[in-house]
């Protein structure tokens, strides 16, 4: 997983991250010598590993698209922004997802799709995210939208060319499957079945558009054992695996979805980073776990940002841990606040912060010519160490 022979070392000649063993050593400050400001992490090139489509629509982006497409127009309302984007704690998943059919509209048309799109794209490069795996759903399968899922991946595909283009970001894909949304399928050969054609289609756009797949949703619902057809279907199309799980489910759910589904990222997974230090298991250890703070802290799964791992904690075997923002529209938050207020919690300057996000590319679905471009990005800024820039092969 963790490509090629790099490492990067800080200036003072400190290694902090070394492929062979993941960020190995952060340089630490002590809570008095702290000095991180939000400007210098928002400026910071960035990566985004774990961001869903639909939650990246903002009120904001909600009243342009809804002021540009008058039969969208109920959206520009006051009242229609608090139904949507309620404030406080979320009680549970479902709670969490309650204003997605409504969010989904602004993905009804090809036209309304680009626009929309167009402007989360946009509100990434303003964050100066430089890559980012986007998630969405495989809209046109039956959701009743006007256009096929052969139509949206079209889309999506020129939706990162404009992003590379206009904005200098590169945009990859992930197809989520909302576990929640396919319960009336039965087990086994329906399931697989059902999803043949779409994962054949994305077979097409493999890997310079759709990278990998990803089971999400409602983690109650069902477990990842009953996709584990799907996946077997998936994995053998070359697409990498992520999959949701231990977020608001006990550690077990990860180890299917490690064990069962091939996944080597996990979608939060609290539940086994919280004990993996008494829990001896080699599927707990050997994956990366995206870590989406607010949206944790937002569900009640985790009280404080101390309480997740150091990046330290790789040096000793695991767990890898990447920084993602989730659905920051749906939470008011954004990748820059989620680093920084681990950072914070963890007393991290911002040349730890540049080490996790050299991290989290080794990580990404990215082909090794991707990377190569992507880490051109990260170290254009800082000529001083861009001859510590690893390679990637
Ligand atoms: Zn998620």
């Amino acid at each position: 997983m963790v490509p090629g022979t790099h490492e990067v070392i800080s200036h003072s000649g400190q290694m902090i991250y070394n492929a062979s063993m993941g960020v190995c050593s952060i340089p630490l400050k002590s809570q008095c010598d702290l000095i991180l400001r939000l400007e210098d992490v928002r400026s910071m090139p960035k990566i985004d590993l774990h961001r869903h489509l639909t939650g990246s629509i903002t009120p904001t982006i909600m009243k342009k698209v809804a002021a540009h497409f008058c039969d969208l127009h109920s959206f520009s309302s006051a009242e229609e922004e608090d139904r949507l984007f309620p404030k406080g704690n979320i009680s549970s998943h479902q709670d969490y997802f309650i204003s997605w059919p409504l969010l989904s509209q602004l993905f009804h048309s090809i036209e309304v799709s680009r626009f929309t799109i167009r402007l989360i794209l946009q509100e990434l490069a303003d964050d100066n995210v430089v890559y980012t795996e986007l998630r969405t759903s495989p809209k046109g399968l039956d959701n009743g939208e006007q256009y096929s899922f052969a139509e949206y991946l079209n889309l999506l595909l020129e939706c990162s060319a404009w992003a590379e283009a206009e904005l200098g970001i590169v945009v990859r894909w992930i197809i989520g499957i909302p576990r929640h949304e396919y319960s009336h399928l039965r087990d086994g050969e329906d399931i697989v079945a059902f999803f043949e054609d779409a994962i054949s289609l994305a077979t097409a756009f493999h890997p310079h558009c759709v990278v990998g797949w990803d089971l999400n949703g409602i983690e109650e619902v069902a477990g990842p054992r009953r996709f584990k057809g799907v996946f077997e279907r998936i994995r053998a199309a070359g697409f990498d695996i992520t999959v949701h799980a231990g977020e608001t489910t006990p550690v077990e759910q990860v180890i299917e979805a490690v064990g069962l589904l091939g996944a080597t990222r996990i979608g939060h997974g609290i539940s086994a980073l919280l004990e993996y230090k008494t829990i001896s298991c080699n599927e707990l250890r050997s994956v990366v776990y995206e870590v989406c703070p607010t949206s944790n802290q937002k569900l009640g799964v985790l009280r404080q940002l101390a309480e997740l791992p150091l990046p330290q904690a790789l040096r000793t075997g695991g767990p890898y841990l990447v920084i993602a923002s989730d659905n920051p529209g749906r939470l008011g938050t954004s990748l820059s606040m989620e680093l920084y207020n681990y950072a914070r919690a963890h007393c991290l300057d911002i040349t730890a912060l540049r080490a996790m996000t050299t991290a989290a590319l080794s990580y990404s679905f990215a082909d090794p010519q991707t990377r190569s471009r992507i880490v051109e990005r990260l170290y254009a800024e800082d000529l001083s160490s861009a001859s510590l820039a690893p390679t990637f092969s």
